[in-house]
């Protein structure tokens, strides 16, 4: 178990970072060597001894049936963790804190849109979970259903997670930013018996009406849900369909006090599937285990967070991302903790509601992403100082790169240690990151850190597979078996699991993180954005195919391709550019304007605002190769004003300079 007592020494602290004194450099030196002793073993041990380190972390949790095996690779890459063994993820959650902590809080809720706000405990939320949980199972829910859940950030979301869990149904939350066409396609993959909703979510003041986009994206679907339950917030004015549409206030009521017991899982049953973008149009769900997780997450807790039971931990994310699901609801409950659920923006009321919040629930964990921070950079400095920040131990970002200027600001502004963390929807927890709770291993700007514990990660060479050596950029890989908690296979698809993620590196069968990297001399990496047509807007993962699809859509385009382009406030935005069918139709300047609305209008109405370029150009020719295929790199180096490097295989060269012009006009 990780020893607590040099957490407090300078390891933690701004110091680590700074890179102008040379004194101060040469003692964080020697630090980091002495540091890296008990990070690395631990990563060796994990790695020499996986059998018995995972075991070991599997005390972390409860178990009804105790694991015959730790680890089956038989079928690799479709890994089993705790083979035998069952489980259930809202048991250790929620239920095994009763005894000690049952009036602690354990959900604490506060909405700047609406101004509610309340704490649920231990005992308070194990009720609300029973009677989701009575309500689901009457609708017609057993094991292995699936349930889909479009909910904005209220508790009954959260909720609906755990009742999930509990009665040992499939959850898939899709986050409430998507709109009918993305909302459709995760409906015919996940084929839910019921979807869990509400009337509307908010945003920044705007009501965003949830209903109209849930019943377009039904219409849309194959497959039709048995049941809708809503929670009507009175937001928005719903209109309900007989039979199917189902009120959750009035089910509430006529459950009463339900109890419900929980159904316990094997360990690589599946707990969800959350869904996110690939290089193709269709989205991939990527699918969870049970018990696995529950360990990640729980040792986690410990390792990476430094969390503990009765802390309270605020993660400004959604359910509808991965962060939500692993340090909103199931991380910070695992291991005892508070959650603090915020539906809210930084700026509202004021930029400095994230740190009002954290004196006034005493946050002692906070989890957030760079553009976040970028946006607060933009508001008065002043709040960074005006609430008393002195619960808060440590602030984590992710989700995207974290900029050395951004990560510099917010540490001397809070005074508190910031620590960047590495990981993607697929392995559910961090990848690369400084792992407070072994070690105060010191941190270096610009990187997340070293590799976890579990991860077998390799920087290779994308052509032969070969490791590179320091210095050198390669794919960043992770040899086989992946650690408890990753992805289990994506849903429904165990070949496009293999093809996608363990067949991508030639000569080396590996999963691919899909992101360029690099190590230094001391082990730490360094990400260098994504190999594939990913791109990511405000910690937000987009695929750009489905960008083009949906704008394709439009009568008017004929061809388009959309790349991601650096910006200084999102990481990177959207931009497109597109053929028209017919030229007549952008003659003008008024015509190209009014066209490039209604093709944003076509984005958000499919896909959602999250997926909106931030422009689109029209243009007669895209940049392509001679057998047809879009030079997307280079176009993205056209957009953002660098060279486009080699262009031998360019079929018309004037297409790059056209692209200029249309950015320039
Ligand atoms: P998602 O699956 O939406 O969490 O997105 C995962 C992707 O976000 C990764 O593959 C990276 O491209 C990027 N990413 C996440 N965290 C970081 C980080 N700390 N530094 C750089 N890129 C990151």
């Amino acid at each position: 178990m990780a020893d607590s007592s040099p957490r407090t020494t300078a390891g933690i602290g701004r110091n680590d970072t700074d890179h102008r004194q040379p004194d101060r450099k040469l003692a964080a030196s020697k630090r980091r060597r002495h540091a890296m002793t008990a990070t690395r073993a631990l990563h060796a041990r994990s790695l020499s001894d996986p059998e018995g380190f995972w075991a070991e972390q599997a005390r972390r949790i409860d178990w009804e049936t105790p694991f015959e095996t730790v680890l089956d690779d038989s079928r690799a890459p479709f890994t089993r963790w705790f083979v035998g063994g069952r489980t259930n993820l809202c048991h250790n959650a929620v239920d095994r804190h009763l005894a000690a902590r049952a009036d602690q809080p354990a959900l604490i809720y506060v909405s700047t849109e609406t101004g509610q706000h309340r704490t649920y405990s231990y005992a308070e939320l194990h009720d609300e979970v029973n009677r989701m949980a009575a309500i689901l199972q009457q609708l017609g829910v057993v094991k292995g259903d699936r349930v889909l859940i479009y909910m904005p950030m209220i508790p009954e979301a959260a909720f609906a997670m755990l009742a999930c869990a509990r009665i040992g149904a499939i959850h898939s939350v899709v986050f409430g930013g998507f709109a009918s066409v993305s909302l459709a396609a995760r409906i015919d993959d996940a084929q839910p018996r019921v979807i869990v909703s509400a009337d509307a979510g908010s945003r920044g003041g705007k009501v965003v009406p949830y209903k109209p986009l849930l019943d377009e994206a039904v219409n849309l679907a194959a497959h039709k849900p048995e049941r809708v339950l809503l929670v009507d917030r009175q937001l928005a004015p719903m209109a309900l369909t007989a039979g199917r549409d189902q009120d959750y206030a009035a089910w509430r009521e006529r459950v009463g006090a339900a109890r419900v017991p929980c159904v316990w899982l094997e360990s690589s049953e599946p707990s969800y599937v959350l869904y996110t973008s690939g290089t193709t149009g269709k989205p991939k769900g990527v699918q969870r285990d049970t018990g696995g997780y529950a360990v990640a997450l729980a040792a986690s807790m410990d390792y990476i967070f430094c969390g503990k039971a009765g802390d309270t931990m605020f993660s400004s994310s959604d359910i509808g991302w991965v962060v939500g699901h692993s340090y909103i609801v199931y991380g910070p409950l695992l291991a005892g903790m508070a959650t603090l659920m915020y539906e809210g923006t930084p700026v509202r009321p004021d930029g400095g509601i994230l740190w009002q919040l954290v004196e006034q629930y005493r946050v002692n964990i906070m989890f957030s992403a760079p553009t976040a921070i970028r946006v607060l950079k933009k508001q008065d400095p002043a709040w960074l100082t005006r609430y008393d920040l002195s619960s808060l131990r440590l602030l984590f970002l992710a989700g995207e790169p974290l900029d050395e200027p951004t990560a510099d600001w917010i540490q001397q502004g809070i005074g508190k240690p910031v620590v960047d963390n590495y990981w993607q929807t697929e392995t559910g927890w961090p990848i690369i990151a400084i792992q407070r709770g072994i070690d105060p291993l010191p941190a270096k700007l610009g990187s997340p850190g070293v590799p976890v514990y579990g991860y077998d990660l390799k920087i290779v060479d994308e052509a032969t597979g070969a490791e590179c050596p320091p210095g050198q950029k390669g794919v960043v890989a992770i040899d086989g078996p992946l650690p408890p908690g990753c992805m289990s296979t994506v849903w429904g698809d165990d070949d496009r699991f293999v093809k996608t993620y363990w067949t991508g590196v030639p000569g080396r069968r590996c999963y691919s993180t899909f992101d360029w990297g690099v190590q230094d001399e001391d082990g730490y990496i360094f990400i260098l954005g994504r190999t594939d047509d990913v791109i990511n807007v405000a910690g937000h993962r987009l695929g750009t195919r489905e960008i083009e699809e949906s704008i394709s859509s439009h009568a008017a385009v004929a061809e388009v391709a959309v790349v991601g382009v650096h910006d200084a406030l999102k990481g990177q935005v959207a931009m497109a550019f597109a053929i028209v069918r017919d030229a007549g139709r952008i003659a003008t300047q008024a015509d190209r304007i009014a066209l490039e609305g209604e093709v944003l209008k076509t984005v958000d109405r499919q896909l959602g605002a999250v997926a909106r370029p931030a422009r689109v150009f029209f243009v007669n020719a895209l940049p392509k190769t001679r057998s047809g295929k879009l030079l997307r790199r280079a176009m993205q180096a056209v957009a953002e004003g660098r060279d486009p490097g080699d262009l031998t295989t360019i079929e018309d060269p004037t297409a790059l300079a056209q692209l200029q012009e249309a950015m320039q006009g």
